[in-house]
């Protein structure tokens, strides 16, 4: 019997539901894939996830996404309840309009839509340890890895490396 410990949200899920979603699916220590997804939805939000997962690629490798992945993704954003909703800043008001319903396909759509088409699209990456499939946005340029988790562990790779020149991990 094994336990499964969820990680550490990796940056950036806090903020955007649809990057958690996306790292539902994991690689463990020892390279196992598992999934966190439960539930009555896990079927329907598991080709959600792999539809985002196919967009967030699309946008890291500057190419053009297939067709099919973006449909995917713009379909469960068309199922929620359209709210108009009116702001008002220095160039006066303005008329906003989103889909919404909380924890749903439809929310978890429009967020990943914000946030692709949004600021912190920018700062989205993959996360470059090996054995990690995580996505998590970049909080100063420099950092390459999800989470401190991951930065240790490549840290530890190295050095083991380093003192063992010619052995394949
Ligand atoms: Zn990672």
């Amino acid at each position: 019997m094994s336990v499964t410990v969820k990680p550490k949200p990796a940056e950036g899920e806090q903020d955007f539901p649809s990057l958690a979603l996306v790292n539902t699916r994991l690689l463990l220590p020892g390279g196992a894939e598992a999934d966190l997804l439960e539930g009555e939805d896990a079927a329907r939000l598991r080709e959600l996830r792999e539809a985002i997962r196919v967009l967030f690629e699309a946008y890291e490798t500057a190419t053009a996404p297939p067709p099919g992945a973006l449909a995917a993704v713009n379909e469960a954003a068309a199922t929620g309840p359209l709210v108009t909703q009116l702001t008002w800043d220095d160039s006066g008001p303005r008329e906003t309009s989103y889909r919404t319903a909380n924890g749903s396909q439809a929310a978890l759509a429009a967020d990943a839509i914000a946030l692709l088409a949004g600021p912190a699209a920018a700062r989205l990456h993959a996360c470059g340890a090996h054995g990690c499939i995580r996505w998590y946005l970049r909080s100063h340029g420099t950092r390459q890895w999800c989470s401190t988790r991951c930065a240790a562990r490549v840290r530890a790779a190295r050095h083991y490396a380093r003192h063992h020149p010619g052995d394949s991990v």
